[in-house]
């Protein structure tokens, strides 16, 4: 197998989830492969009739991008790669994930999961999405309470 050249982070921000960032992390140092981290902004604008009209224009996906970049920012100096590439996209978090990953010539896409179970697994996970017609690899590590260590 070849090393990894490209590793993408995908990542929500949840506190819970710093140990994929580590991973992620110790997988490129392993492989000496890039590190890019990637946050989907997952908003969906909403059609307000007439009489529910703003008093303003509200930039709220402007916003919330920003936040995003913030936290990317943020993420990436608790990381020590201060240095790596980030993203901020808007749209569906699974697709949009697998979209950059083929953009990009990424190799190993890294994702939490919090390996749900009854109607929470049914109704899917951004780990599945992203496994379904992935361009690459897929690393899924756990989160949450059954993860070990
Ligand atoms: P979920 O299945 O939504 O609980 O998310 C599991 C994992 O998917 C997270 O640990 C992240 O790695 C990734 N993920 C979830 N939401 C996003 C997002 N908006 N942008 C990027 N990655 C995400």
């Amino acid at each position: 197998m070849d090393d990894y050249r490209h590793i993408l982070l995908a990542t929500d921000f949840a506190p819970e989830s710093r140990c994929v960032g580590e991973r992620a992390v110790e997988l490129a140092a392993r492989y000496d492969a890039r590190l890019s981290l990637l946050h989907v902004v997952d908003y969906v604008p909403l059609e307000l009739s007439n009489d529910m009209m703003l008093a303003e224009p509200v930039d709220v996906d402007g916003r919330l991008v920003d936040e995003a970049r913030d936290s990317l920012d943020r993420l990436a100096a608790e990381l020590g790669q201060e240095g790596a590439q980030r993203w901020v996209v808007l749209g569906s978090t699974g697709p949009e994930i697998k979209r950059t990953a083929e953009e990009h010539d990424v190799d190993l896409i890294v994702v939490g999961s919090h390996g749900r179970h009854g109607l929470a697994l049914l109704l899917g996970s951004t780990a599945n999405a992203v496994l379904h017609g992935a361009p690459c690899d897929v690393l899924a590590v756990r989160v949450g309470e059954d993860a070990q260590g």
